[in-house]
């Protein structure tokens, strides 16, 4: 059955209370964040592009855990450019991040890898000025102690996004490689919420594990703490490179759209936001910086649009639009639901050792005049 996309502007009334708070907050705390917000929202009703919301920012890779879903770890090569260093020096994350802020991001989350392992988790976000940009973290939760949710809470941090992946603790640990995983990262959740973060909790959904006891606790825990669960859907990158048995299809869709009358607070990347249309942000909302300056347009595709070290925002947002794909606002999930994506993009990634794949490569698309 095909999956009733015409309802996704059935945003949620408890989800759309949720995010209009922390819009309220950076409307009051963040004024410029705040306008580039307005600005986004008023250019996708529009279909104007370029239009950015979200930056992920993978400063680094390395992480304490060694997870079975990663879409990251593979990335953590310099297959395109060998010659800039293994850390982006500050001076080059200030000139991204003043040129993001001019472009109109207004979110910038911080992934790995594990973001709390970095030692220059406090520097990256002062340099990139919390005045300008609402700052998530995307964490495991593990040193996620009181201490440290106060901490980033002080520095500036908005958010943390905590991924854990089912209710039933040894489940999650199993799925984790790591004894102990679900309690850290329950004691994260709450950490983060006595300290004034707000929270969203990241699930990874597969096929198999939709309908699981493990996946409906993180549900009702959802409506318990009455924090956000970002559903995503399992892709064919990284550690489930090619493993097209994964994915969700489309009665799985549609079952995720019914459960929101049970469970809210449920999103999905795809999900539209208050006064927004939705549809896949790869390219035409967020895209993912890698740790040697690539910039992919999600964390689960991995092919480059080019390199902050080398190429302006502008020409990487300009040349991802000649892929149509990209520029369409897809209603599915590109890297985990559009099939003809996956097998026609998507599976050139396969069996490569050294990821990101160029655009040439991936996209086998010549750049033509417009760049120029
Ligand atoms: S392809 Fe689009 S919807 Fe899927 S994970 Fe990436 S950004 Fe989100």
């Amino acid at each position: 059955m095909e999956t009733d996309y015409t309802n996704f502007n059935l945003i949620t009334t408890e989800l759309s209370e949720n995010l209009k708070q922390a819009r309220e907050y950076m409307k009051k705390t963040k004024p410029r964040a705040y306008k580039k917000l307005m600005s986004f929202l008023a250019k996708q009703r529009k279909d104007i592009f370029p239009r950015v919301s979200l930056l992920d920012w993978g400063y680094g890779f390395e992480c304490n855990f060694n997870c079975k879903h990663c879409g990251t770890s593979c990335l953590s090569g310099h297959n395109l450019n060998q010659t800039v260093p293994k850390r982006m020096p500050m001076d080059v994350v200030k000139r991204v991040a003043d040129e993001a802020d001019e472009l109109g991001y207004f979110i910038i989350s911080f992934i790995g890898g594990e973001p709390l392992i970095w030692s220059e988790l406090d520097e990256l976000v002062k340099t990139v000025d919390p005045s300008r940009f609402y700052i998530t973290v995307l964490t495991n939760g593990w040193y996620l102690t009181k201490k440290r949710a106060e901490h980033l809470k002080d520095i500036g941090v908005n958010k943390v996004g905590i991924s854990i992946d089912s209710g039933i603790p040894k489940e999650h640990d199993a799925f984790r490689n790591k004894h102990g995983a679900f309690k850290r990262a329950m004691n994260a959740v709450h950490n983060a919420l006595n300290a004034g973060l707000r929270i969203h909790i990241s699930t990874t959904i597969t096929h198999q594990n939709l309908k699981s006891e493990g996946v409906r606790k993180l549900l009702e825990l959802s409506n318990k703490l009455n924090v956000s669960i970002d559903l995503q859907c399992a892709t064919v990158a990284g550690h489930w490179q090619g493993n097209y048995g994964v994915l969700i299809n489309e009665e799985d869709a549609n079952y995720i759209l019914e459960l929101r009358k049970k469970y809210p607070l449920i999103r999905r990347d795809v999900f539209p936001t208050p006064g927004g249309t939705g549809g896949c942000p790869a390219l035409t909302g967020s895209v993912f910086l890698t740790s040697s300056g690539e910039v992919i347009p999600c964390l689960f595709i991995h092919i480059s649009l080019g390199n902050v070290y080398r190429d302006s925002f502008k020409t990487i947002l300009d040349r991802g639009s000649l892929i149509p794909k990209l520029r369409e606002n897809s209603k599915k999930c590109l890297a985990g639901e559009d099939m003809k994506f996956i097998k026609k993009y998507l599976s050139r990634t396969f069996e490569q050792k050294n990821l990101p794949l160029s655009f040439e490569e991936g996209f086998r698309i010549i750049e033509n005049k417009r760049l120029k």
